[in-house]
């Protein structure tokens, strides 16, 4: 009768919207045949860089050719910019006895009008944090050594030299491209009278990571970033790198691996979601890596998927919300909230409630697939990446086996509940024969930015410690 009729046609109406959600996630599960070539391709990428032909993976020096060795002392100032916030530090290195490095920390907004103003608005703005992070704190009128983490693309020619190649995450300040990011800071130095500070070294946010795990842990030779971008960097033999004279010992690399891919060589993973959310990006064609694993881009794809799903009518009963048509309105944040496997159903219609989208049970499963889907293939791409570094660091040596430990920072690699793991399975599964430990940074890009600072004044016998 009619209720058998209605029944099958409810149950027929659910295979159906099944088997779009499964045809639309199908693309985003990579197999290992397809992590091995990226590895593959990875590598390739990172060789041609290095020796400075065409490539995707620009291979930067750094000229930090040293890890701590744990005799660096003194006090420095640091500076955080290209994370979701901007930070000034004060950064007391001592003797572990005395309590090993002391952090001193405030946080500055740069409003949007600012990171997408001119470049002097900007540098002006962190002249005047620093001045009153001095001032709050009673270091006016010392000049300690400064430290930079500048977590953009920089072709460096010394420690303290930084040419920005191109703006990335959400930065387009103007005039800033193609210039010496160092001395942009000593002319707005210079503007604000009565200021003076020592710009000893701009660093990376990978290579601040790095450092400050290696302060713990020697065997610490690569630097991942999974945050608002990504990026990771790793001690390469000098002798590989032809940007820089000389053969004898290392040199860290950063490889701005968020830029790989932009020759076209990931085109054949680019769903088209991640078309939509490249082609609505404040760089269109470039960052693609970085567009398919880092916080800034993930809830992006999540909610052009949800877009797609919801026209197809699986989702939402075919309803498209005023809020899935707003921007990044799906913070990472959320996807590691609902993907919290303790999660009840019901937390996951709270969250998405919040949101402003009213959900049936069924949508809540759905949409956790996705956000599942999304943060998976992320987590895989990055281990692939990871895989090609330490695998390159194992033949650099000659070694059947490596030892090797990673130190990793950035919100959506500590906070995404599986995030890590995926990564670390990945890595186990490409680099069978290195054994990779994987350690949280604390504060990578303060911490490390005064350690680089450090370890260049024990080098050039200049603390005032
Ligand atoms: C930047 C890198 C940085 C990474 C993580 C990328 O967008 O190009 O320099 O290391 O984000 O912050
Ligand atoms: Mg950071």
């Amino acid at each position: 009768g009619w209720g058998v009729a209605i029944v099958t046609a409810v149950a027929s109406r659910l295979a159906l919207h099944r088997h779009h959600l499964e045809e639309t996630l199908a693309p985003f599960r990579l197999d290992s045949e397809q992590l091995k070539s990226v590895q593959a391709q990875m590598r390739e990428a990172m060789v041609r860089g290095l020796r400075g032909e065409d490539s995707s993976l620009p291979m930067l020096p750094t000229f930090v050719c040293a890890t701590p060795d744990g005799t660096e002392r003194g006090d420095f100032l640091a500076l955080d910019l290209g994370g979701t916030n901007f930070r000034v530090l004060w950064v007391k290195v001592g003797s572990r006895s005395e309590g090993g490095v002391k952090i001193t920390n405030q946080v500055f907004s740069i409003p949007e009008s600012v990171t997408q103003g001119t470049g002097q608005q900007l540098f002006d703005h962190i002249v005047d944090c620093i001045v009153d992070f001095q001032k709050e704190h009673g270091l006016s009128g010392q000049t300690l050594p400064l430290g930079f983490t500048f977590s953009f693309p920089c072709k460096q020619v010394g420690l303290d030299q930084g040419i920005l190649l191109n703006w990335t995450k959400g930065f387009k300040a103007s005039d800033c491209e193609g210039q010496d990011v160092v001395s942009l800071l000593r002319a707005a130095i210079r503007r604000r009278q009565g200021v003076e500070l020592n710009v000893v070294a701009i660093v990376n946010d990978t290579v601040g990571t790095m450092m400050s795990c290696g302060y713990e842990d020697p065997h610490c030779e690569v630097g991942l970033i999974v945050g608002t971008g990504t990026n990771a960097c790793y001690m390469e033999e000098l002798c590989n790198v032809s940007a820089v004279p000389g053969d004898k010992g290392r040199m860290c690399i950063n490889m701005e691996w968020g830029a790989f891919g932009d020759d076209s060589l990931l085109q054949e993973l680019c769903t088209p979601f991640d078309l939509s959310v490249d082609k609505a990006s404040i760089n269109p064609g470039k960052q693609r890596f970085e567009k398919l694993i880092s916080g800034m881009y993930l809830g992006e794809i999540v909610r052009h998927i949800l877009l797609h799903l919801t026209r197809l009518g699986v989702l939402f009963r075919g309803q498209v919300f005023q809020c899935l048509q707003t921007k990044d309105i799906f913070k990472t944040k959320f996807l590691s909230e609902i993907e919290s496997s303790d999660l009840q159903r019901r937390q996951v219609r709270a969250i998405l409630e919040k949101l402003g989208l009213p959900v049936s049970c069924d949508d809540a499963l759905m949409v956790r697939e996705v956000c599942q889907a999304v943060s998976q293939r992320a987590a895989k791409l990055c281990g692939a990446g990871v895989a090609a570094v330490v695998e390159k660091i194992r033949e650099n040596r000659g070694l059947e086996e490596l030892s090797v430990a990673v130190g990793v920072d950035g919100t959506l690699y500590k906070l995404h509940p599986h995030f890590s793991d995926q990564v670390k399975d990945t890595v186990r599964h490409l680099a069978p024969r290195c054994s990779v430990r994987f350690l949280q940074s604390e504060d990578g890009s303060g911490k490390g930015a005064a350690l680089v600072t450090a370890v260049a004044c024990r080098l050039a016998g200049s603390t005032r410690a």
